[in-house]
């Protein structure tokens, strides 16, 4: 009876900046747990490579579409074509997402504006269009990949808009729950620590002061792997997760203990 709850079998899931990092590893989670999944993303060389990394996909269970969150009207278009083509989308997963590197008093409008658009604007396009089709159709999941610096400023870099992106999506996931628990919909997050993605490469790759300063502030003294999140991701999408929603679950090594 347990282990039932995590199967997705039958179940339609879209992830959004589902070809690259922690979102391909969602892709491949929930593709693994039985769902037919729709990988959605702005970046056509990211879709080509995740095409070919993609283990399952030979099944037929697996397609790739682009997809820019920050479009309002084409994510409500695509929201709508993937219900009209699947019948229903029971599981949305926001995961798309940039960050950036600049003070304060550096960070000038197109930067802030970029990276509130893509994080937090374009998660609420997503959850608005996906989370219209789940109501219509009388419940679904929706998975929001918030962050531990929506929650606390990490160090030493210096990005007030992706913390403050990432602080809406976790709010936002909390205000979406509270208005759509009665009609069956669920509104969870996760909020990762430092992962071991491109968009940590310029740390991780290259940075070792900075590198070294994450490891030294995190108590399990590592970096997390995409799938270590997947897997959470996976749980908050699937039955076994039934009773939660509005919750944002720290899955960070620690760092936010400190
Ligand atoms: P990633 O490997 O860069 O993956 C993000 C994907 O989203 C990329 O394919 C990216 O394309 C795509 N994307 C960017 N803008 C988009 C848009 N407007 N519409 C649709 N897709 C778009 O990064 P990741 O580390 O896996 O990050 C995934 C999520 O986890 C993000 O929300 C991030 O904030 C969050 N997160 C990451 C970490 C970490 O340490 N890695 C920690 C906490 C939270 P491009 O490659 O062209 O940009």
């Amino acid at each position: 009876m347990y282990l039932e709850k995590y199967r997705l079998d039958g179940r339609i899931a879209v992830v959004t900046g589902g070809a690259s990092g922690i979102g391909l590893a969602c892709s491949q989670a929930l593709l693994e747990a039985g769902a037919r999944v729709v990988v959605a993303d702005a970046s056509e060389a990211n879709l080509r490579r995740a095409r070919a990394q993609i283990r399952g996909g030979d099944e037929g269970r697996v397609e790739f579409a682009p997809l820019d969150v920050t479009q309002a009207a084409a994510v409500d278009a695509f929201a709508r074509a993937c219900r009209e083509r699947h019948g229903k989308v029971d599981i949305l997963v926001n995961c798309a997402g940039i960050g950036r590197q600049s003070s304060g008093e550096e960070t000038d409008e197109d930067e802030w504006r970029l990276v509130l658009d893509v994080n937090l604007n374009g998660t609420f396009w997503c959850a608005k269009a996906f989370g219209a089709v789940m109501l219509a159709q009388g419940g679904g999941a929706i998975v929001n990949i918030g962050s531990m610096s929506g929650d606390i400023v990490t160090r030493p870099q210096k990005n007030v808009h992706y913390n403050v992106s990432k602080a809406g999506v976790h709010h936002m996931t909390r205000s979406l729950a509270a208005e759509w628990a009665d009609r069956n919909v669920r509104v969870n997050a996760v909020a990762p620590g430092f992962v071991e993605t491109p968009m940590s490469a310029y740390a991780l790759k290259t940075d070792v002061e900075t590198t070294r300063t994450w490891l030294s502030n995190t108590p399990s003294g590592r970096v997390g792997q995409p799938d270590e999140v997947a897997s959470i991701v996976h749980f908050l999408a699937s039955d076994a997760s039934s009773l939660m929603t509005g919750a944002i679950v720290a899955a960070d090594g620690g760092y936010t203990l400190w």
